[in-house]
């Protein structure tokens, strides 16, 4: 820890991705960061690069080339099974589908992530015990007492999103990361949602990196940026 504490959050330098496939999709990333504590807002069309752009800095893929510092680690220099390990325990992530475990109650798919994240659950523990801790987000966000026990496929759309940030919330991680949650909610209820995810964020003084098209969002985050004034302009070298 210690040291640990002055880095940024996030650090990309000269990240280069392509997807595995014949022409496919590449991401070419000159220079991100992100300090610790800001609520980003990430701007970018549909089909810009703004899901793959997340799915690099949490780890689920793995850069052909570049350096990706996260929390002062190098994400690049780590083996697959310890990526996995740092992203559950560093990142809460908010998908945009949700992935919620259909049949699963809505309390366990909550408390999934403390499985995988020895540090997360020992926040959770002394935050008053793991279910605890699940229900008391719940209810912050806005979800009914009783809901805990339902399946999440018996769940609305707006629950489920709420249910899904709870599960990036429990045991405060670091970084939490959000890929356009907002997106199948009408406005109101996108105002909604965002106090109540803000108010959660302040209180861990998490950082915050949403990505979205909708550029409505954008009073209500402390910096926005565009994707495209992060990409590596060159064009002299594709990657290989
Ligand atoms: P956004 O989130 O901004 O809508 P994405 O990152 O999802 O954009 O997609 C950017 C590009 O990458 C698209 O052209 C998409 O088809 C391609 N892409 C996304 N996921 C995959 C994948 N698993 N395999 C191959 N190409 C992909
Ligand atoms: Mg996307």
């Amino acid at each position: 820890m210690n040291a640990e504490a002055a880095t940024d959050a996030v650090r990309l330098h000269g990240v280069e991705y392509k997807w595995r496939a014949r022409d496919a999709f590449g991401l070419s990333i000159g220079e991100f960061e992100v300090s610790r504590g800001e609520r980003l807002l990430l701007l970018g069309a549909s089909g810009s690069g703004k899901s793959t752009l997340l799915s690099l800095l949490t780890g689920l893929v793995s850069s052909q080339s570049g350096t990706l510092e996260i929390l002062g680690t190098r994400l690049d220099k780590l083996s697959g099974g310890a990526r996995d390990q740092f992203r559950a325990e560093h990142f809460g992530i908010i998908f945009q589908m949700f992935n919620l475990l259909p049949y699963g109650a809505v309390i366990d798919n909550v408390m999934l992530p403390l499985s995988f994240a020895p540090e997360r659950r020992a926040r959770a523990m002394a935050a008053g015990g793991t279910e605890n801790e699940a229900r008391r987000l719940l209810s912050a966000l806005g979800l009914p007492a009783d809901i805990g026990r339902q399946t999440a496929a018996t769940l609305s759309v707006g629950q489920q999103q709420r249910v899904a940030t709870a599960r990036a919330l429990i045991g405060s991680p670091e970084i939490v990361v959000a890929d356009e949650p907002t997106s199948a909610l009408d406005d109101g209820r996108q105002q909604d949602f965002l106090d109540l995810l803000f108010g959660q964020i302040d209180a861990t003084k998490a950082t915050l990196i949403m990505v979205s098209h909708d550029r409505r969002l954008a009073q209500h985050f402390t910096r926005v940026i565009e994707l495209n004034d992060i990409l590596a302009t060159s064009k002299s070298g594709a990657p290989a």
